[in-house]
C-alpha cells in the first residue's frame, strides 16, 4: 500500500470513528434521557405533615414524597393509628436516622411505623403502586388492607431481615382518601426507612415505567453478558494477552450487579433469593469490577499508568472481596463508604491516565477517555443516588454500556488494523516471490553464457579442463560489478598447492601433472555447489569465485583444504603432511558494509586474497586464512 492510500485509509477510518462516537453519544443521551423522565414524572406535589393532597386533574402517576408521619419503636397496625401520636414527621425518600425528631435522631438500627394519609382520590379507582427496592424489611396496608409484605419484620437484630426487590402491587381504593401505613425494621443495612421514592398512579402508567426500565436494563445487561462471554473467548484463544479476560470480567460483574440493583430483575429468575445473597453479590460485583476495571486500563496502557497504583487498588478491592464474602451485611455494607472513596480516588486517577494517554497520542485514547467520561459520570450518579444525594436511578450499566461501545470500537479498529498489515505483508512477498523468479532466471541464463563462454577452447585450461587465467580476468569483474550493484557478497578463494616444487622434484612432471588434475577437480566441484567459479590462475595456483559472505566462504576453503588432503595424493618431501596439501586465502566482499565500507576493485581483492594466502603458507601451510 502506498503512503497516500494509507493516509487515505487512516482519515477515513477517523470520520467513521467520529461518526460512531457521535451516534453512541446520541443513543447514551437518548437512554439516560428516558431513564431520567421514567424515574423523574417530578411531581410538585409534595406530603406535608403526613397528608398529600392530590391536584384535582391528577397526573397518570405521583412519587409520594416529602413527610410521613413517623412513630419510632412502634410497630403499628392501621387499626392502632387513631389512637397513637406520631413522635413527628420523617423526609421521604430518606434514610430515618437523618430525621430530626423532638426525641433526637434515631438511630440505623430499629424498627418504625411510618403513614401517610393522601387527600382527593376517585372513589372505586384501580391503582398502582411502584415499591422501590428497599434493604429493610416492611409491610405495607393500604386503607387498612395488607398489600405487600417485604422479608421478615422483627424488633430486634436476628429477628429482622430484608429483601431488596421492586414490586408493583395494584389495589382498588372504594373511598375519597388513601391511608398507607408501613411498619418497617432494620438491623443490618446503614440505610433504613423509605430511601427510594414510592410511585402512586394509573395502572397502566405504572407498570409502563417499570416495564421501560426493565426492559432497558435488561437489554443492557444482556449486551455486557454477551460482550464478556465474546471477550472471554477472545482471551481463550490468546490467552498471552490478558487485557479481554479483565474487560470480559468487568462486564460480567456489572452485568450480574445490574440484574440485582435497579429493577431488581434477578427475583424474576430466581424468587427465592435470600436479601443476604443478593447483597454479597450486589457489593461483590463493584468491588471486583474496580480491580478489573485497573488491570483492563493497566493492560491497555502499561506505560501510562502506574504498577505500584496498580497493585495498590487491586489489593483494596482484594481485601473488601474477602470482607465482603466472610462477614454479615452489617459489616461490610457500613464499610462501603470508604470503599466508595477509594472507587473516586481510582476514577480521579484513571481520568489523569487517560489524559496522559491522550498527550501521548496513544492509539484510541480519545474514544477511551470519552466512553470512560461517560462511565465515571454514571458511578458518581450511582453513588450520590445510593447516598440519597440524588434521585437519578442507577446508571452505571448505561455508562458501562457507552465505555464497551467506545472499547469495541477501538477493538475493532486494532483487527482491520492488523488485517491490513497481513494484506500488505501478502502483497510484499507476492513481489518479494517475484522478483525472487526473476533473479533465479537472470542467473540461470548467467550460467548458460558462462557454459556457452566456456565452451570456447581458448578460455578454458588446457592440462585441468577448468578456466584458464584470461577467461578469470574477464568474468571476475563483471561478477563483482553485479554483486555490487544486487547487494549481494562475494568472496575470491586463492589456492596454492604446498611444496609442489618438491613434488615435481620427487615424483616427476608427469606425476605433477597428474596431481593438478585432480585438485582442480576437488575445486572446481565445491566452487559450483555455491554457484560459483574455478579457474587456474597460475602454474600450481588456483582462483575461485563464489557468491558467499565471508562465513560461508571460511567454511567452504576450509572444506577444500580438507578434501585435497583426503585425496591422500602421497606427498613425502612436504613439511605440512605426508600427503599433497593446499594453502587458501580467503576475501570477501559482503555488500552489508561489514568489511568493505566501499565496493572494492577485483584487483584489491586479489592483492588481499595473496596477502592472506602468504600468511597461511608461512603459519604451516595445510590450511587457510580470511582477510578482513
Ligand atoms: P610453496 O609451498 O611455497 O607454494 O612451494 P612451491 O614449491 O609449491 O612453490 P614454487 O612457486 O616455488 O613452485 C611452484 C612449482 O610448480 C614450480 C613448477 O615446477 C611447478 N609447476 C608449475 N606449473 C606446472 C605444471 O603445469 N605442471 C607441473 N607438473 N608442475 C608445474
Ligand atoms: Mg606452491
Ligand atoms: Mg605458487
Amino acid at each position: 500500500m502506498t503512503t497516500t492510500v494509507r493516509v487515505a485509509a487512516r482519515a477515513h477510518a477517523w470520520s467513521i470513528h467520529l461518526r460512531l462516537l457521535m451516534v453512541m453519544v446520541i443513543g447514551v443521551t437518548i437512554i439516560l434521557g428516558v431513564m431520567a423522565s421514567a424515574a423523574n414524572a417530578a411531581s410538585a406535589d409534595r406530603a406535608v405533615r403526613g397528608l398529600l393532597e392530590l391536584p384535582q386533574q391528577s397526573s397518570d402517576s405521583v412519587t409520594l414524597d416529602g413527610q410521613w408521619a413517623f412513630y419510632w419503636k412502634r410497630l403499628l397496625s392501621p387499626e392502632e393509628m387513631g389512637k397513637a401520636a406520631p413522635d413527628g414527621f420523617a423526609e421521604v425518600p430518606a434514610a430515618w436516622n437523618k430525621s430530626k425528631l423532638p426525641g433526637g435522631r434515631p438511630s440505623t438500627n430499629g424498627y418504625a411505623t411510618y403513614t401517610l394519609h393522601i387527600e382527593h382520590t376517585e372513589p372505586g379507582k384501580v391503582w398502582a403502586l411502584d415499591m422501590p427496592p428497599l434493604p429493610s424489611a416492611y409491610k405495607l396496608w393500604v386503607n387498612g388492607k395488607l398489600l405487600v409484605s417485604s422479608g421478615t419484620l422483627g424488633t430486634a437484630a436476628g429477628h429482622s431481615s430484608g429483601h431488596s426487590e421492586r414490586r408493583v402491587v395494584v389495589f382498588q381504593s372504594d373511598e375519597s382518601s388513601i391511608d398507607i401505613v408501613m411498619q418497617m425494621s432494620n438491623f443490618m443495612h446503614p440505610r433504613s426507612g423509605i430511601t427510594k421514592s414510592i410511585r402512586l398512579g394509573d395502572p397502566d402508567t405504572v407498570m409502563h415505567k417499570r416495564q421501560t426500565r426493565l426492559s432497558l436494563e435488561l437489554f443492557v445487561s444482556g449486551a455486557l453478558f454477551i460482550m464478556a462471554v465474546y471477550h472471554f473467548g477472545l482471551f481463550a484463544m490468546r490467552r498471552n494477552r490478558r487485557a479481554p479476560l479483565y474487560f470480559g470480567l468487568y462486564c460480567f460483574v456489572i452485568a450480574l450487579r445490574s440484574l440485582v440493583v435497579g429493577e431488581t430483575a434477578i427475583y424474576t429468575f430466581i424468587p427465592s433469593l435470600h436479601w443476604v445473597l443478593a447483597v454479597k453479590t450486589e457489593y461483590l460485583c463493584l468491588s471486583v469490577s474496580l480491580a478489573a476495571m485497573t488491570l483492563f486500563v493497566r493492560k491497555i496502557y502499561p506505560c501510562d499508568m502506574s504498577v505500584a497504583v496498580c497493585r495498590a487498588i487491586v489489593s483494596v478491592s482484594a481485601v473488601y472481596s474477602a470482607i465482603i464474602v466472610l462477614t454479615p451485611p452489617t459489616i461490610f455494607t457500613h464499610l462501603l463508604t470508604y470503599f466508595q472513596i477509594v472507587i473516586a480516588l481510582t476514577i480521579s486517577y484513571g481520568m489523569y491516565v487517560f489524559g496522559l494517554a491522550i498527550a501521548r497520542k496513544r492509539e484510541g485514547s480519545v474514544l477511551t477517555a470519552i466512553g470512560a467520561l461517560l462511565l465515571a459520570a454514571s458511578i458518581f450518579n450511582d453513588i450520590l443516588y445510593y447516598r440519597g444525594l440524588l434521585q437519578t436511578g442507577n446508571y452505571v450499566t448505561f455508562g458501562l454500556f457507552a465505555f464497551i461501545v467506545a472499547q469495541s470500537f477501538i477493538l475493532a479498529n486494532q483487527f482491520s488494523k492488523s488485517f491490513a498489515q497481513s494484506e500488505d505483508l501478502a502483497h510484499e512477498l507476492k513481489q518479494l516471490n517475484y522478483s525472487l523468479e526473476q533473479k533465479v532466471k537472470e542467473r540461470t541464463q548467467e550460467l548458460e553464457s558462462i557454459n556457452e563462454l566456456l565452451s570456447i577452447q581458448s578460455l578454458r585450461d588446457g592440462l585441468t579442463g577448468i578456466a584458464n587465467r584470461r577467461f578469470f580476468n574477464d568474468i571476475s569483474k563483471s561478477m563483482l560489478d553485479k554483486a555490487v550493484q544486487e547487494q549481494s557478497p562475494l568472496s575470491l578463494l586463492l589456492v596454492d598447492i604446498d611444496y609442489f616444487k618438491k613434488y615435481n622434484d620427487t615424483y616427476g612432471h608427469l606425476h605433477g601433472d597428474d596431481c593438478l588434475k585432480q585438485v582442480a577437480e576437488v575445486l572446481q566441484e565445491g566452487a559450483k555447489a555455491h554457484g560459483g567459479l574455478a579457474a587456474r590462475y597460475g602454474g600450481e595456483e588456483f582462483a575461485l569465485l563464489v557468491p558467499l559472505g565471508s562465513t560461508e566462504a571460511a567454511e567452504l576453503a576450509d572444506e577444500l583444504v580438507g578434501r585435497v588432503r583426503a585425496l591422500g595424493i602421497p606427498h613425502e618431501a612436504s613439511a605440512a603432511a605426508p600427503v599433497v596439501t593446499i594453502s587458501c586465502g580467503v576475501m570477501s566482499y559482503d555488500a552489508d558494509g561489514s568489511n568493505y565500507k566501499q565496493p572494492p576493485s577485483i584487483t584489491a581483492m586479489i592483492e588481499a586474497a595473496d596477502q592472506v594466502l602468504y600468511e597461511a603458507k608461512n603459519s604451516g601451510r595445510n590450511r587457510y586464512r580470511v582477510g578482513v
